[in-house]
């Protein structure tokens, strides 16, 4: 059977996820990165245990477990005076109910895992996506310097503003209204938050605050979301304001407000997502990631639906070749489409949920929180296996 060749745009996770699950699969896959030296911000990411399952799977167990943290319990307080409003055990319970771990990770660390994992000639730096198209025998990505790739598929997992989702919707990204501060500060600087490793959160009025240890328990990340309603759409990223970030948290709770105060640095982001397409593939052009679902962080789910995505994609290719690409895609969509726009709305309802102002639609979430099945309410998302789910698709009749 002739060899099916896939060419994808962008080394982010997702990128660098689907080559990896390619590569083993032994299916032909060259990466097309724009930037020339793959770098990652530096900022934490909670990697849950639907995308860890898989990454171990894809051979990072070893890695992982070197530099992440496993979180023992995720606590959610009040703003002003701390209290406790949920807690969701993790640690060993959580491993065991779904036979993978909780990982909270530095997001460079996560990455150099993926692209050591990828041979190193298949990725190409410095190489920009200006446009895709494609006809009944091939597609073809167009480079900024005047080269084109010929593939059978092309993928785009080139992130929020990406270039291939032009083949599937006419949309943009859609300001939230918020921005996120994020930093990372040494653990010496804050013992008692790594001791006892968990990822704390505290919800208030309009805005809430999220730290969890990573690189080993080095280094302690933190986001800390602020309104604002005037960000234009030309700067996704800026240096944060230190003092403006500290006045956005004035008069919370003290483990808050030192929190704040031990970052040297700080870099500001506007927090933007799109409407799910709708559909993840047109003709030889499929999307992943962020390409295919951009979603705001309120469910610390956006690269770990990108692993998802990358896996369930490589299964539905693996030994379909050239004449099945047809039907691989159009399973990998019919698997990924539900689920992804479910988490995607979840996100966006926690914007609400979490930044509630003091009152009555905060006390009933309190309350709602004081019952809460703890980590069986996460059984849908964790006890996921995206693998499986695609593979099980293969045999299943879609009418
Ligand atoms: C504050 C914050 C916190 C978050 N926390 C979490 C979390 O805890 N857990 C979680 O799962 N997710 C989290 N996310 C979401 C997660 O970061 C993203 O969903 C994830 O990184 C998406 O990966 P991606 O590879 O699809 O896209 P990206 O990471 O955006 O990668 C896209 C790649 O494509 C390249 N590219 C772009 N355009 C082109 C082009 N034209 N040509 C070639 N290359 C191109 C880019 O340079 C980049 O390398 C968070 C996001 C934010 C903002």
């Amino acid at each position: 059977m002739p060899q099916l060749r896939v060419a994808v745009a962008g080394a982010g996770i997702a990128g660098l996820t689907l080559a990896l699950a390619l590569h083993r699969a032994g299916i032909d896959c060259h990466l097309y990165e724009q930037a020339e030296h793959l770098t990652e911000v530096g900022a934490g990411v909670q990697v849950t245990p639907n995308a860890a399952r898989l990454l171990h799977r894809l051979g990072l167990r070893e890695r992982l477990r070197a530099v992440a943290v496993t979180p023992r319990a995720i606590e959610m307080r009040r703003w002003d005076d701390g209290g406790l409003l949920k807690r969701t055990e993790l640690g060993d319970l959580c491993h065991r109910r779904f036979g993978a771990p909780y990982y909270a990770v530095h997001r460079a660390h996560l990455h150099d895992a993926l692209l050591s994992h990828v041979p190193p000639e298949h990725v190409h730096l410095g190489a920009r996506l200006t446009a895709v198209t494609q006809n009944t025998d091939a597609a073809r990505l167009h480079l900024s310097d005047g080269t084109t790739v010929t593939a059978d598929l092309a993928v785009g997992a080139d992130g929020i503003r990406s270039v291939t989702r032009q083949h599937l919707a006419a949309d943009r990204p859609r300001y939230s209204g918020q921005t996120i501060y994020r930093g990372l500060i040494p653990a010496a600087r804050l013992p008692h938050l790594t001791a006892d490793p968990r990822v704390r959160l505290w919800f208030g009025p309009g805005r809430h605050c999220v730290c969890y240890p990573v690189s080993a328990g080095r280094q302690v990340s933190f986001g800390a979301t602020v309104p604002a309603s005037d960000w234009g759409e030309e700067s996704w990223s800026a240096p944060g304001d230190r003092a403006a970030l500290a006045a956005a948290y004035q008069g919370w709770h003290p483990d808050v407000t030192r929190l704040i105060g031990a970052a040297d640095t700080v870099s500001r982001w506007a927090l933007y997502d799109r409407d799910n397409p709708g559909r993840l593939s047109a003709g030889r052009v499929a999307v992943i990631g962020d390409a295919a679902h951009p979603m705001l962080p309120f469910q610390a789910q956006g690269a770990n639906q990108a692993v998802e995505d990358a896996v369930a994609l490589a299964a539905c290719l693996a030994g379909a070749g050239p004449g099945g690409l047809g039907a691989a895609l159009h399973r990998y969509e019919r698997v990924r489409l539900p689920r992804t726009t479910r988490i995607q709305r979840q996100s966006r309802a926690n914007a609400t949920t979490f930044h509630l102002a003091d009152g009555a639609g905060q006390r009933r979430r309190d309350a709602a929180a004081q019952t809460s099945p703890g980590l069986e309410e996460h059984a849908w998302l964790f006890g996921y296996d995206a693998e499986r789910a695609a593979t099980s698709s293969r045999s299943r009749r879609w009418n």
